[in-house]
């Protein structure tokens, strides 16, 4: 596996793979790697010729109050994962490198941008759009792959690619949970034990939700009401609990719900009836540590 940490660099070795006819495939990482993102380098190697990571902790989509300080790094374990995956090409560039001084435009996509996480994240979108349009440009790839955990990410830059006439093919891969259904993330890193059996219940309002699906339910109204209700029953527990858990150092955490919503995975705007297929999408703060996690709802049989 070739490491580049310069655009022109890593421009020139992907320039030379697809000169030999070499279906490109790329998968773009802030590192701190998981089963999530070796899955994205697996779908990756299955269908190209040559595969392109990047570790790239993005600044510009962090928020002021967000975790870019004490985001998760561990260059030298992601890339040994990396090259055990079969990766031929690594792109890790730093800050200066991807932002000279005086860099001052940006990709949006408007609207898309300011729903879901964007809404609670103001500015989020514009650096990821921002960025993943640089990377694109840098890698020049056939195939970019990313993953359903961020399906408002993935609704966000399949519209840009579609909209900037980008060159590229985007696949989007399943969320790889743990046994336990938690969604794999870098972030869950930073919960205590206690907060990882809390950090459950995003998966349990979600399997519920899918639960009453199946059964029948097609109203958005009721089955967000069921999710939400999975996050008030967490809280009662909690109270009961917090009596024992209050001399020990690992004690419960605020689970703080951001949003349950049940959105067009396209559009993201909120539907009414799910016969027609729905993402299911929940965000929420165990803690200070912010997760998500979604299901997508297929369109009933008529
Ligand atoms: P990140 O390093 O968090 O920016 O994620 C890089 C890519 O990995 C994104 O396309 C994510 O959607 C994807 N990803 C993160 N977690 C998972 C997961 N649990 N399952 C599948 N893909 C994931």
């Amino acid at each position: 596996m070739n490491l580049f940490t310069t655009i022109a660099e890593m421009r020139a070795a992907s320039r030379a793979a697809r000169q030999a006819g070499r279906r490109l495939g790329f998968v773009p990482t802030m590192g701190a790697l998981h089963e999530g993102h070796l899955s994205l380098v697996r779908a990756a190697r299955a269908c190209c010729d040559a595969v392109t990571a990047s570790i790239f902790v993005n600044p510009t989509q962090f928020g002021p109050t967000e975790d870019l300080a004490k985001y998760p790094r561990s260059f030298e374990r992601d890339r040994a994962m990396l090259e055990r995956e079969g990766v031929d090409l690594l792109f890790a560039p730093f800050v200066e490198e991807m932002y000279p001084a005086g860099a001052v435009t940006w990709v949006t996509v408007d609207e898309l941008s300011s729903k879901l996480d964007g809404r609670s994240r103001p500015g989020h979108f514009r650096g990821v759009t921002t960025v993943v349009s640089k990377l694109f440009h840098i890698v020049e790839p056939d195939a970019a792959f990313f993953g359903q955990k961020d399906a408002a990410q993935v609704a966000v830059i399949r519209r840009m690619v579609r909209d900037l006439n980008f060159p590229v093919e985007i696949v989007v891969c399943p969320i790889v949970r743990e046994p336990d259904g938690l969604a794999m993330s870098s972030r869950n890193a930073y919960l205590s034990p206690t907060q990882r059996k809390q950090a459950l219940v995003l998966h349990r309002s979600l399997a519920r939700v899918e639960k009453l699906a199946e059964c029948g339910e097609r109203s958005a109204k009721q089955l967000i009401a069921a999710g939400r209700e999975e996050f008030s029953r967490e809280k009662l527990s909690r109270q009961e609990l917090t009596g024992h858990e209050r001399s020990g150092k690992d004690v419960f955490a605020e689970v703080k719900l951001d949003y349950f919503a049940i959105v067009d995975p396209d559009t993201l705007d909120p539907v009414d009836d799910i016969s027609n297929g729905a993402l299911v999408a929940v965000a929420a703060l165990v803690g200070s540590t912010r997760l998500i996690d979604n299901i997508l709802i297929n369109r009933s049989n008529p």
